[in-house]
């Protein structure tokens, strides 16, 4: 019987250090396993050496292949672009920086052979990560999960199975800005998780800011759910209920004379209410945004060149 196609996609900005390494160790990795297996790298507007080196590679290596995006779109897309162009039997996606080490396909694709078509990782809380990269991810899930509908366990990033039925499910979303994990919970399917330890960076600096990680986490919930409508709702409800609460003050100054007084609670009460309606008025603005963006309908990604076959 013939050997299943491993599809390995690997999203890669700015990453020529990392390339001739992570590319080593998958091959150690399949040379002790009996799959055949592409690689495709996703250069997402590199301006390193990254694509010549995997040009060069590739040239040498018909297991090889690379897309070159005409700028950087972004690790999504760059991923989402990974899962419609590989056509393996399976895709593994991963990152390029050695964070998720190749070495954990093994028991990826047992459980794959077992009959899960999602087989997904979470990170273990690591010293290796760096404080900041903690944090700022613990509040990543923690808002997530709580402004959403549905639950993102921590540390599960963008390292993971798929299943070929998967995939083709997965490209059904036609979203604007994809938000490839939640997207993947949304998918169903028989799912299982795998813990691991994440190695440190092996060389350069993360390309997630604080604020791209703070892009990521409000497209995330506003890409999985209106709950943060909703809140908007009840909080606006909440607060008119409240204020109604001044009311008998308010007839009871009058009565009194005294209709001047009150200066002080009258501008505290004018500039809590301007805020907070400016706050659901920018709640409601996202929204409309991303139904503005996505009635254009612009592709995900822009492709400059390729060495597939088949595009
Ligand atoms: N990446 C990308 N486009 C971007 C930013 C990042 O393709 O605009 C890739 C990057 O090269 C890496 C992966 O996405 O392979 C994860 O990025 P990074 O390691 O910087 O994120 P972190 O691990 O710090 O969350
Ligand atoms: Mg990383």
């Amino acid at each position: 019987m013939e050997n299943k196609l491993v599809s390995v996609v690997i999203p890669a900005h700015n990453e020529e250090d990392n390339i001739i390494v992570i590319i080593k160790r998958i091959e150690k990795v399949f040379s002790e396993l009996h799959y055949n297996y592409e690689i495709l790298l996703v250069d997402d507007g590199c301006t390193d050496n990254t694509l010549s080196i995997i040009k060069d590679l590739s040239s040498r290596d018909p297991r090889l292949f690379y897309v070159e995006f005409s700028r950087n779109f972004g690790h999504q897309p760059a991923l989402k672009a990974g899962l419609d162009l590989s056509h393996g039997d399976c895709v593994i996606s991963l990152d390029a920086d050695l964070q998720h080490p190749p070495e954990l396909f093994k028991q990826m694709l047992e459980k794959w052979e077992e009959g899960y078509e999602v087989v997904y990782t979470r990170r273990k809380e690591d010293k290796n990560l760096s404080f900041k990269k903690r944090k700022s991810s613990q509040y990543f899930y923690k808002l997530l999960n709580s402004l959403s509908d549905i639950e993102l366990e921590s540390g599960t990033a963008d390292f993971r199975l798929l299943d070929r039925v998967a995939v083709e499910a997965f490209r059904n979303f036609n979203e604007a800005d994809p938000f490839i994990r939640g997207l993947v919970k949304l998918l169903g399917f028989k799912q299982f998780a795998i813990d691991y330890v994440p190695d440190k960076r092996f060389s350069g600096a993360s390309k997630y800011s604080i604020s791209k990680m703070r892009r990521l986490a409000i497209q995330g919930v506003t890409s999985l759910s209106i709950k943060p409508l909703h809140t908007a709702v009840y909080l606006g409800f909440t607060f008119s209920m409240i204020s109604l609460l001044y009311l008998p003050y308010v007839f009871y100054a009058f009565y009194k004379g005294q209709e001047v007084n009150g200066w002080a609670s009258l501008i505290m009460t004018i500039s809590f209410f301007g805020g907070l309606q400016l706050v659901i008025l920018g709640i409601i603005g996202i929204y409309v945004g991303k139904m503005f963006i996505q009635t254009k309908n612009r592709p995900n990604y822009i492709i400059r060149s390729t060495n597939l076959k088949n595009i």
